[in-house]
């Protein structure tokens, strides 16, 4: 790996802005290899020269990979003038990074979002040509049956003519309630159209009323992370989604 200026390596990290930086080599507070570092400027790899910062260790990496649980009423994208987007959610130190979401769920639309600054993973995740699977659970006003399971089995067509790829409908539960029957389901589909789980349950004559992703290829939410929480990605959840 090639070597990179001190300041910007550590400005990357989110240590502190390139004025900061100054200061602190001046306060003698930046280590590079054990020795106080004069320049701010120096150049150092970041894979053999061990840096610190006020006698921290710092790691210098260029990727981040998050699992956010996306709560409803943000919106999955980096900037917004009216809503609040799933970058404000981020902390600073996740933010300097800047990561992206991988595709989109709706602004009503709970669950398992990729944020991430590596634009060809992202961009091979979302290639129509590899139909990566995702899997959605939803609560369903209308009865769902055996002839919607057929129909999502053969693919159905949109309200804009588009014939969607063979889907695998599963219902887990029903509910007789006051406003009608209630199905609990759960969707895997291997592309992902505008608006596409609630457009193939309109096109059904039925209306998805809450909807949430649950996986995303072989990765899978993390049920113990609370809704609007994140964390970053296991190795191994990354080399699975690789
Ligand atoms: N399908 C939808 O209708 N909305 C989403 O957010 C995701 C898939």
């Amino acid at each position: 790996k090639q070597t990179l200026r001190l300041d910007k390596i550590l400005s990357h990290m989110g240590v502190g802005s390139r004025s900061e930086l100054k200061k602190m080599v001046k306060q003698g507070r930046i280590r590079v290899d054990g020795k106080p570092v004069k320049d701010s400027g120096v150049q150092v790899n970041p894979d053999v020269n061990v840096i610190e910062a006020d006698g921290e260790r710092i790691v210098y990496r260029e990727m981040i990979y998050l699992m956010l649980h996306k709560p409803p009423g943000v919106v999955s994208a980096t900037e917004d003038n009216r809503d609040k987007t799933v970058i404000d959610l981020l902390r600073k130190e996740e933010r300097v990074f800047d990561p992206f979401p991988v595709g989109r769920l709706d602004k009503d639309t709970e669950g398992l979002l990729i944020l991430t600054n590596d634009g060809p993973l992202a961009h091979d995740l979302l290639s129509p040509r590899k139909h990566v699977p995702k899997t959605y659970e939803a609560r369903v006003l209308g009865n769902v049956d055996e002839e919607d399971i057929e129909k999502f089995k053969a693919g159905i067509q949109l309200d804009d003519g588009y014939e969607t790829l063979p889907a695998e409908l599963t219902v887990l539960d029903r509910e007789e309630t006051e406003e009608g029957v209630f199905s609990s389901i759960s969707l895997i589909i291997h592309e992902g159209k505008f608006h596409q789980v609630k457009r193939m349950f309109q096109a059904v004559g039925k209306r998805v009323v809450y909807l949430k992703r649950v996986a995303m290829g072989d990765l899978e939410l993390d049920a113990n992370l609370e809704i609007g929480s994140y964390r970053e990605l296991t190795a191994d959840e990354l080399d699975r989604l690789r």
